[in-house]
């Protein structure tokens, strides 16, 4: 299988982070990377970089404002007296009842989400990289390869339209989604992170030509706590067209296949022409959030019933932190999907 990486991903790389109120140190690390790499071409990948498609891609899916604020509050805030080294926000607009700010602290409380995802230097650019890995991984696919793995780091599945969160700045998986929409007239995005895929859902839900489905831990007592429960179907021409597997803590491989088979039937009665696979290895037992307890082989047989869908399948690395089998656990999947995936026709 094609995957594609560029180096920039690496140039991100956010020091603080908020727990329970706590200062920690951030877990979405540059590091990430290299298991991630590893596990890839373990599973026989041949890495490729991206080439640079701009900001329409990403337009496509962001707002100007966003895309805008991303782009400069950097080197907005290091104006500001006595502000911290990486933008944090501070302030929040309730229900966005109010006017947009014009000032950088007022914006940063509008676009960000929560104190997760401090924005440094080289934010923007790792996270343009990020999309344009999707954007080839999705091209890759349009061009008639059967699979692409896109290795995103910055992630992307908590990033809204116009909000950042969760270590997310641009929707990859979305991205890849609304490319893959030039050559099919329907797209799933089956999301197995540990975390509900949010900013997926809030892009789409609207929408009746983007499925999101999304396996998590419940966010009854989880990040990110306001979305991902099971009576969210989507809204307009989008009802219907989102559905929500939220599981107990500590579900193992049994109980996450048996809720993607579920997630499998929705997906094959919505027909799609191309699917995004959002995968997260969060969902591992050994994973620093501990909120699932899915097995390194449960990763391959996560892997062989996604393939057996005989989809055009783009696959678009989010969460998984590190742990000794970071690495593994990729290549399980990886060789779970890749030994059982054949298109259809
Ligand atoms: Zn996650």
């Amino acid at each position: 299988m094609k995957a594609y990486f560029a180096d920039e991903q690496r140039r991100h790389d956010p020091r603080s982070f908020l727990s329970s109120g706590a200062p920690k140190p951030n877990p979405e690390v540059p590091a990430r990377v290299d298991r991630l790499l590893a596990g890839a071409i373990a599973a026989g990948c041949a890495v490729e970089r991206p080439g640079s498609y701009g900001l329409g891609p990403i337009a496509a899916i962001h707002t100007p404002e966003y895309v805008d604020f991303l782009q400069r509050i950097f080197e907005r805030w290091q104006r500001i007296d006595g502000a911290s080294a990486e933008v944090i926000p501070n302030i929040h607009p309730i229900a966005r009842g109010g006017s947009y700010p014009a000032s950088a602290v007022g914006q940063a409380g509008y676009h960000m989400a929560d104190t997760s995802c401090p924005i440094s230097e080289h934010t923007f650019e790792s996270a343009c990289w990020s999309a344009w890995t999707a954007t080839a991984a999705a091209e890759a696919v349009e061009a008639g390869a059967a699979s692409a793995y896109a290795l995103c780091r910055p992630p992307g599945h908590h990033a809204f339209a116009d909000v950042a969160g969760g270590f997310c700045f641009f929707n990859n998986s979305g991205i890849a989604a609304q490319r893959l929409r030039r050559s099919a007239e329907r797209v799933a995005i089956l999301d197995v992170d540990l975390h509900h895929g949010n900013g997926t859902q809030g892009v789409f839900y609207r929408r009746g030509d983007v499925l999101t489905v999304s396996i998590h831990a419940d966010p009854e007592r989880f990040y990110p706590f306001f979305w991902g429960y099971a009576d969210e179907r989507g809204e307009g021409a989008g009802l219907g067209c989102n559905f929500n597997l939220p599981l107990a803590r500590k579900s193992g491989d049994d109980v996450f296949l048996e809720a993607l088979a579920a997630a499998i039937r929705r997906i094959e009665a919505f027909a799609p022409g191309a699917l995004v696979v959002a995968l997260g290895l969060d969902a591992f037992e050994g994973d620093p959030f501990g909120g699932l307890s899915v097995s390194t082989p449960g990763f391959a047989r996560i892997g062989e019933a996604i393939a057996a869908m005989r989809l055009p399948t783009v696959v678009v690395q989010e969460g998984g932190y590190l742990c000794d089998e970071l690495s593994d656990n990729l290549t399980s999947f990886l060789t779970g999907f890749g030994g059982s995936h054949r298109t259809r026709g």
